[in-house]
């Protein structure tokens, strides 16, 4: 047969075919290039996203750093709060050191004093009085001592400064005017003033506070006084006063403690060192 046209069909089929494909081809060009965008912009918009999503971890961490950073400053600074708080509540004159030279003001008075319980008094017809913050201490360590079946009894305790002026003549008197100056109505003065301190007598004495140290009080006394927060003020073979055995003076348990440790008496430390003990003083 022959072929009418001057061309062959089959190159109009391939033409189709061709132009079709091209078409396909130009449209997923298209579709690429559409999609190409889309995948960049969704790219960037990904990359921009994550970026985003780092600076505000950043931030929140740098916020939660910032806020702990608060957080302990504020806990530091109510911490300091309430260390001033303390302080200031603290009578420093308490744990402040005393001689012959550095004495309590004669106006001294303490801010509150409570009577001693008379089963712990040697004259229970006399009452005595002590600091009221120091009361409790000195009971538990009296009342402690009673269970030990130690005796242990305040002959004296808080002395104004007239009550100690007498009895201070009054050892002139005894004693003549030299040997007073030397001897305890002098000595333990001022803490006397304070109404921290506190003189001990056991029965079997005479009511002489002299010999004290032979006792099993003093014994029971020198193991334990510290955890009450009393220590001895001028204790055996110190450099600077005479020997007391009876006279015991509250510091607080952090300071006796610190002292019992290093078997050092009150004297022997600065006073600035001391006043490091005051605000944790009835802690
Ligand atoms: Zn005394």
């Amino acid at each position: 047969m022959k072929n009418p046209l001057p061309f062959d069909p089959l190159y109009i089929v391939l033409a189709l075919v061709i132009a079709g494909f091209g078409y396909s081809t130009y449209q997923l060009n298209e579709t690429a290039v559409k999609l190409g965008l889309t995948t960049q912009e969704l790219a960037s918009t990904t990359t921009a996203l994550e970026e985003r999503q780092v600076a505000m971890s950043d931030e929140l961490y740098a916020a939660t750093q910032g806020w702990q950073a608060i957080q302990s400053r504020l806990g530091g600074f109510e911490n300091s709060l309430g260390t001033l708080e303390k302080l200031s509540k603290t009578d420093p004159e308490l744990l402040q050191k005393y001689s012959k030279v550095f004495f309590l003001n004669e106006h001294y008075a303490p801010e509150r004093l409570s009577q001693i319980e008379k089963e712990f008094t040697y004259d229970e017809s006399r009452p005595e009085r002590i600091h009221s913050s120091v009361l409790p201490y000195l009971e538990d360590m009296l009342s402690d001592a009673q269970k030990a079946g130690v005796e242990i009894f305040v002959k004296s305790s808080y002395r104004s400064f007239e009550e100690q002026s007498k009895l201070k003549s009054a050892y002139s008197v005894t004693y003549g005017a030299g040997s007073a100056n030397t001897f305890s109505a002098d000595q333990g003065y001022s803490e006397h003033q304070l109404g921290t301190t506190v003189d001990l007598i056991s029965k079997g004495q005479g009511g002489e506070l002299a010999g004290f140290e032979k006792t099993a009080a003093y014994a029971w006394l020198q193991k334990n006084a510290y955890k009450y927060g009393f220590v001895l003020s001028y204790p055996p073979n110190n450099a600077h006063y005479v020997f007391e055995p009876w006279h015991w003076r509250f510091v607080g348990e952090e300071l006796a403690d610190y002292l019992h440790d290093r078997e050092k008496y009150l004297y022997e430390l600065e006073q600035r060192q001391i006043d490091e003990f005051l605000a944790t003083l009835f802690d």
